[in-house]
């Protein structure tokens, strides 16, 4: 196939095969076809598989089921983020050599007790927009040669971007172009609520936040359209973004689907699956009309 014209908008819609879609993914799917097509731009659809202990070929297998029913269409090949492992571990170790990151070798138990520990006397410990403690400083000031010590006695570890290091890299301000549901216009970017975030484990080579920074290069998104559960994660984007001197697009974060409960969907929740719509025999453009568009 010819290389289609580059300055065509580039959209994509991006679920890890980790559950079955509901009515939240069918939104987000439809509004980025939607501006593809009214923009005169190209619709890609990524697998986001990099979490190998919970993404399955029979989830994969279901959204392209789920997005043909709802009548979409998108160009091929799909980019799967399993196979690109090799690009994210360029982006780390780029970081790396810019002496950015560090390994962090606590465990969510650990990280955990200490939070507890801390907090046992009134005190509270830093939260991150999700609601998850900072990482402790712990690793942070290790010397070279103890973690190359610990890592040779096969202690299981992290690497994590040493937050304050890669801001003091950062001379203009930080921010990004936002035209979704909630907040708009230049948003200032702060991504140093996240702490230093993961940018790879050991069961997982890339963490959400690199992988999907790199992609978005790679593919030429020129327009991120997402959940606003997102919108915080963005200034980690941006700040990646900049470390690695890749192309800024602009955001647009959406509304979220709520359940009968008031909270946001989540994979497990069958009634609101699009398998189980498709089963009681409703239609694409049923969906359409059930997301409100
Ligand atoms: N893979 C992410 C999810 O399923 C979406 C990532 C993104 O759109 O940036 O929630």
């Amino acid at each position: 196939m010819p290389a289609p014209p580059p300055d065509k908008p580039v959209y994509r819609f991006a679920p890890s095969p980790n559950g079955f879609l509901h009515l939240g993914h069918a939104l987000s799917a439809f509004l980025n076809h939607d501006m593809a097509r009214t923009n005169g731009g190209r619709f890609l659809l990524r697998i986001e598989d990099i979490d190998l202990a919970r993404c399955t070929p029979e989830f994969e297998q279901a959204i392209y089921r789920d997005l043909a029913w709802l009548g979409l269409r998108w160009e091929e090949p799909v980019r799967r983020q399993s196979e690109h492992f090799n690009a994210y571990h360029a982006a780390l170790d780029r970081l790396t050599e810019m002496d950015l990151v560090y390994p962090a070798f606590l465990t969510r138990g650990d990280v955990k007790a200490r939070v507890a520990a801390y907090e046992a006397d009134g005190k509270s410990w830093p939260r991150d927009p999700d609601g998850s403690p900072l990482y402790p400083d712990h690793d942070r000031y290790r010397s070279k040669t103890e973690r190359r010590r610990l890592i040779a006695e096969g202690v299981r570890h992290a690497f994590r971007l040493d937050m304050g290091k890669a801001l003091g890299l950062i001379k203009a301000p930080l921010n990004w172009m936002e035209t979704g549901d909630g907040a708009c216009g230049e948003i200032p970017a702060d991504p140093s609520v996240w702490g230093d975030v993961v940018l790879s484990r050991s069961d997982a080579p890339s963490s959400y936040h690199l992988s999907v920074t790199v992609d978005d290069a790679v593919q030429g998104i020129a327009h991120v359209v997402r959940g606003l559960d997102l919108f915080e994660a963005t200034a980690v984007h941006r700040l990646l973004q900049e470390l690695l001197e890749l192309p800024q697009p602009a955001y647009h974060h959406h509304r979220l689907i709520m359940g009968p409960d008031g909270r946001k969907l989540s994979k497990s929740e069958g009634s609101t699956g699009l398998a189980a719509l498709r089963d009681q025999g409703l239609s694409g453009g049923d969906i359409r009309r059930f997301v409100g568009l």
